[in-house]
């Protein structure tokens, strides 16, 4: 991306865009709020809360199984969203679109759903040393069940995948891969599609873990060629409790069921069941009907927007937000790949994370301190956890620079030579 090709966003547009938002109109302790805990949940721009009213005021209603108007109404909305995710990430079918919790649980389906199908004794299942716990405790909940060996690819001190260690771990016992896209907790983003390709090579299926790259990177899964990618609603401006679990149309068809239920059966006898086609027969049970169909409202007001500027605008927002926060007495960032998004994760020498983070926030500033879920990253870095601002195309040039003035702030409080 070069800034001759692309018009970052303008101070017009983002503050038009900001009046969308109503949580960023408040005050916090007296101070403009400053929200860059935007990898932990994204806020929810009007059209989405009020399309959440709107399905329990006006057509609240089960989906599938009524003949009724408010039925048909409400399913008909329901799979119009599998419809925009499918044309959100560029899948081939509709069918290939499974609704589910978040991430994580599109994850667990495939670590349980495929462990059963093709995992036994003695196989092996990669994934990376910054992966989310979310995509580690499944993996090894099913290489545990089925006496199978995870092995992780290892980071060197930047944050960077040490791709070519994935060709020597790669084995005729390698079953499948599961690789996060952006990482939460340093930024890094991987190139998943050398990784795919690398994979493929030798037939092994590859999962991509896009919690993060869904709001950050124009995702087209039929040209990263991935097997399956998890992502959640939240983060990318709609409701929690949907996410998607994107999988090739042959996965899903070779794939058991992960729970049973009511709607994903074609019949039942206490003889056998047989089930209902693909992608229903992954969806037991009454869905996240409402949650579901505003996140489809959150997909239409990102589409409605120039998705090309404003991931631009968001390298500007981390490129500056890099440069400026080196002015910060004893700053150390953990995290410095070279392809880097969204995400600046830090620690003050000898300031504690958690302190810091509370400070910020009496300054109306919100980050997240902590681990983020990835233990195995900050026990790499041998450190507790960092503090970490996370950014959307909402945030502003002028947000950056109050951040920086309280962080400046904050070491000298709390800064340890
Ligand atoms: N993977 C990554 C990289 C994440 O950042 C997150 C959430 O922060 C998850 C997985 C889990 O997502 P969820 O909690 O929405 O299921």
């Amino acid at each position: 991306m070069t800034a001759e090709t692309i018009r970052s966003l303008t101070n017009e547009e983002i503050s038009l865009i900001r009046k969308e938002f109503p949580v960023l109109q408040q005050k916090i302790y007296g101070k403009p709020l400053v929200y860059f805990d935007n990898a932990a949940t994204a806020q929810k721009p009007d059209a989405v809360i009020k399309s959440l009213t709107e399905f329990y005021s006006e057509y609240n209603s089960n989906i599938h199984r009524g003949v009724h108007f408010l039925s048909q109404k409400a399913s008909d909305a329901y799979e119009q969203v599998r419809e925009k995710v499918r044309n959100f990430i560029h899948a081939e079918s509709e069918s290939e679109v499974v609704f589910t919790r978040g991430t994580t649980e599109s994850i667990n389906l495939v670590a349980q759903s495929f462990g059963k199908a093709f995992v036994t004794e003695g196989d092996e299942v990669i994934i990376s040393a910054m992966e989310h716990h979310s995509n580690i405790v499944p993996w090894q909940m099913m290489c545990e069940e089925r006496k199978a060996v995870l092995r992780v690819i290892p980071i060197n001190e930047k944050g960077e995948l040490l791709t070519d260690e994935l060709e020597k771990t790669l084995n005729s016992k390698t079953k499948i891969i599961s690789v996060v896209h952006i990482s939460n907790s340093l930024g890094t983003v991987n190139p998943v599609k050398k990784l795919i390709a690398q994979a493929h090579r030798r037939e092994v299926p590859v999962l991509i873990d896009a919690a993060q790259s869904i709001a950050h990177e124009q995702i087209d899964v039929n040209d990263l060629d991935c097997d399956f990618m998890a992502f959640s609603s939240h983060k990318m401006l709609g409701p929690t409790g949907v996410g998607v679990l994107y999988a090739k149309r042959k996965w899903l068809e070779a794939l058991p069921p992960y729970q049973g239920g009511g709607d994903m059966i074609s019949g039942v006898s206490f003889e056998k069941t047989t089930y209902n086609e693909i992608p229903f027969r992954f969806e037991a049970g009454t869905q996240n009907i409402a949650d579901v169909i505003a996140f489809g409202t959150s997909i239409d007001y990102l589409q409605s927007l120039d998705r090309k500027r404003l991931l631009f605008y968001e390298h500007q927002l981390l490129s500056y937000a890099t440069e400026r926060i080196k002015e910060v007495e004893g700053i150390r960032i953990i995290g410095t790949a070279s392809e880097k998004s969204g995400i600046l994760s830090f620690l003050i020498k000898g300031g504690n994370a958690m302190d810091i983070g509370m400070y910020l926030d009496t300054q109306g500033i919100a980050v997240r301190t902590g681990h983020h879920c990835t233990q195995p990253v900050m026990n790499f870095f041998k450190i507790p956890g960092t503090i970490r601002a996370s950014f959307l195309f909402y945030n502003t040039i002028s947000e950056i620079d109050i951040f920086i003035e309280a962080l400046k702030k904050a070491a000298r409080l709390f800064h340890k030579k």
